[in-house]
């Protein structure tokens, strides 16, 4: 047997959990083994039956003195009863509804079982123990036992079953590390390995092993990173020469003084355009700190040199905002900028057919054409794009982003002819161990300093009922100012989507008849038409609501100046960043700004999280915050990001992440295209497949 052999080829696999297992992803051997137990119980002590007592969780090993199998006719259950016996006591096993024991087990036989022993009136007793019979290896019981992520119909018992058997049958699993480097590393062998975090002889055991994974995983990361570094790297792309006095005349015509960490950012970027390899840089900067204007001077200055640019965004919304947005500040210019949505395309102002609009672009005419995927998905060709630009990077994948860098720009021959200069703006600050880890192939900007005269927004965390009244009065006073407000009621999951947008619905309602019957209240959610919801954005701008009640919808970038409050509902529910992202929703104008955090009915009265958020405002020092306390899953959503479990909590671990770098680049260095490491090779490309961190 080998790793890349199908499953049907052990035995007792049966079709119907071929194709549950084929519906987790597990369709070799390989697969098998790489689906890790979540966590594992300890029975790794077996003791004498006289010293079990209740609550104990333990392995005890016997004779079945007495084995009994009874149908209660009432309950229609199937009750399977026996008693255990060792030299120095017994004790009571039942089963409920386990047909199977009864066909396995019977009188006289030795077994062992691993349980938690409880007390009923006729004495000890452990119920549905998992067992084996005591001549068998200890797979089920008697040790570390590993339990699987559950899944409908693949239980841990069967998944045990399974892997135990690989191990037995299978030849030497080979090794993608070159010996040297698992040597250099003190790591275990992946044969080692994959036994050891399935069937740990102790738990330091499976964490040597978890170590491996974690670090072939950053491994890989890095060579995938360096070697999409080295492709871009190799590449050719349209130089862009700096123009300096038009380029100064531009930044006098912005309404505002850059701040230093703009000017920083965008002379790096100007740098990065005018050389003949393409830029690939990451804007990292906390919500308001200004990266419109800093790709404003980018986009300005690619359309000065006659070519085009693409600006992505994640939502409609977003994109008809920077559209706006860009507008304005390019209105003095002579630039052309389009607008290029699903449903909707803007050209010189006036809405046009996608055909009219494509066959502009191609024609070279609009300078900037500002989208969402739908730029992506529909295959738009240019005459001349020299530059993209991504919004909220994090929410476009790997394979996105690398279709939509390269696949236009492919000459026939499949060769990277001319490559679009790359620049990635991030949605909220991301802390220096991610984004080495996650972004090592980019260079990064920093913008850690925010636009002169804002004022921080007061943020207070409610702590009960009389503060909810003070908020809805506070509103009031606000929005007697003439101000407007954000009412979020945050959307968690896909799952819980429908709920939450009835959660929204309804609030909605009340607070329009009950609450602030005079005010005027808009709604948005996620499960809206991007029109529906465009409508309302507009309204609100326009001030036509005064409170908007909003899911995560408006989590990214809207811009309303003259919202000066914002309420998050149900806050506690939040990682910090996402927190801070709603957060900064506000203060976006002159006007002194508010967040009032409301925790959900059941959440602690110590939040120690929300208390991060009223006391800092620094968005880099929040996320560092978030990441300590949830770990780098907060900064990806709820969407997977493919890297198991061992491997994420490892993107925080900086010394494990640059040994995983130098050793990346060594490997490169000598085997570029890694002709001499085929199982390397093989293991990226599956690599490439499963992640979609960037
Ligand atoms: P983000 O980095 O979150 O995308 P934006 O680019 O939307 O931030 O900028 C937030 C607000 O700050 C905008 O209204 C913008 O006009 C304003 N702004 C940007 N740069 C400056 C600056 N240097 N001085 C004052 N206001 C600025
Ligand atoms: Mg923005």
């Amino acid at each position: 047997m080998t790793i890349n052999d199908p499953l049907s080829t052990l035995p007792l696999i049966k079709p119907l959990q071929e194709s549950r297992l084929a519906h987790l992803g597990i369709v070799t051997i390989f697969d098998l083994l790489l689906h890790f137990p979540s966590r594992y119980e300890d029975y790794s002590q077996t003791l004498p039956l006289d010293q079990a007592a209740p609550g104990m969780q333990a392995t005890f090993a016997g004779t079945l003195t007495q084995f009994s199998v009874q149908r209660s006719f009432k309950q229609r259950m199937l009750l399977t009863s026996a008693t255990l016996t060792d030299e120095s006591g017994s004790i009571r096993l039942i089963w409920f509804n386990q047909k199977f024991v009864g066909q396995v087990l019977s009188q006289g036989m030795e077994i062992r079982v691993s349980g938690k022993v409880t007390e009923d009136r006729q004495g000890l007793v452990l119920t549905s123990p998992a067992f084996e019979r005591a001549t068998r290896d200890a797979t089920h019981t008697a040790r570390l036992v590993p339990v699987y992520p559950e899944t409908s119909g693949i239980t841990s018992k069967y998944l045990r079953y399974l892997i135990a058997i690989i191990f037995k049958k299978l030849d030497t699993i080979p090794d993608p590390l070159p010996e040297k480097l698992i040597e250099k590393l003190h790591l275990p062998s992946l044969h080692r390995a994959l036994f050891d975090i399935h069937f740990p002889k102790n738990e330091e055991v499976s964490l040597i092993a978890k170590k491996r994974f974690a670090f072939d995983e950053m491994f890989l990361l890095q060579l995938k990173t360096l070697e999409m570094r080295a492709l871009y790297q190799g590449a050719h792309a349209t130089p862009i020469p700096p123009r300096r006095s038009d380029m100064q005349s531009f930044i006098a015509s912005l309404p505002f003084t850059l701040t230093r960490a703009q000017d920083a950012a965008a002379a790096a970027i100007l740098s990065d355009l005018a050389l003949d390899r393409p830029m690939n840089r990451l804007l990292n900067g906390d919500v308001g700190s200004g990266k419109t204007a800093v790709a404003a001077l980018a986009l300005h200055a690619v359309s000065l040199s006659g070519h085009q640019s693409a600006l992505l965004a994640p939502t409609e919304v977003l994109a008809r905002q920077h559209f706006e947005s860009l507008s304005r500040l390019f209105a003095h210019t002579h630039f052309q900028i389009a607008l290029y949505t699903k449903n909707y395309q803007l050209l010189d102002g006036e809405k046009v057919s996608k055909k009219t609009l494509l066959s502009a672009l191609a024609a070279g005419m609009p300078s900037i054409v500002i989208g969402t995927h739908a730029l992506l998905q529909d295959k738009v060709s240019f005459r001349s794009l020299a530059l993209i630009i991504v919004d909220e990077q994090h929410r476009f994948g790997v394979s996105q982003r690398a279709r939509l860098q390269e696949e236009s720009f492919r000459s026939d021959d499949g060769q990277l002819e001319s490559v679009p200069h790359f620049l990635a703006m991030t949605a909220t600050p991301i802390p220096r161990t991610l984004s080495l880890a996650c972004f090592g192939n980019l260079d990064i900007s920093l913008l850690n300093e925010m636009p002169k005269n804002r004022k921080p927004i007061i943020t207070r965390i409610a702590r009960n009922h009389a503060d909810r009244t003070k908020i809805e009065d506070f509103i009031r006073q606000e929005i007697t100012k003439g101000r407007q407000a954000f009412i979020i009621f945050p959307l968690i999951e896909t799952s819980l989507a429908l709920k939450d947008v009835k959660a929204a619905v309804a609030e909605h309602e009340t607070l329009e008849k009950e609450i602030f019957p005079d005010l005027r209240i808009g709604l948005i959610h996620g499960k809206m038409k991007s029109q529906e919801k465009e409508v309302v954005m507009k309204a609100f701008q326009e001030r036509a609501f005064d409170i908007l009640v909003a899911t995560s919808v408006v989590e990214v970038g809207i811009d309303i100046p003259n919202a000066s409050v914002i309420v998050i509902e149900e806050a506690d529910r939040f990682g910090l960043s996402q927190l801070h992202q709603f957060r900064g929703r506000v203060g976006r104008g002159d006007h002194q700004s508010y967040c009032f955090l409301i925790p959900g009915e059941h959440a602690s009265l110590e939040n120690a999280r929300l208390e991060a958020l009223e006391k800092s405002s620094d968005g880099f020092h929040i996320a560092e915050t978030d990441l300590a306390l949830r770990g780098p899953g907060s900064f990806f959503g709820t969407r997977q990001s493919g890297l198991p479990d061992v491997a994420m909590e490892s993107l925080t671990n900086l010394k494990l992440i640059s040994l995983a770098r130098s050793e990346a680049e060594t490997l490169l260095t000598a085997d570029p295209s890694l002709e001499r490491h085929p199982l390397i090779r093989h293991s990226l490309a599956r690599f490439t497949t499963r992640v979609h961190m960037e």
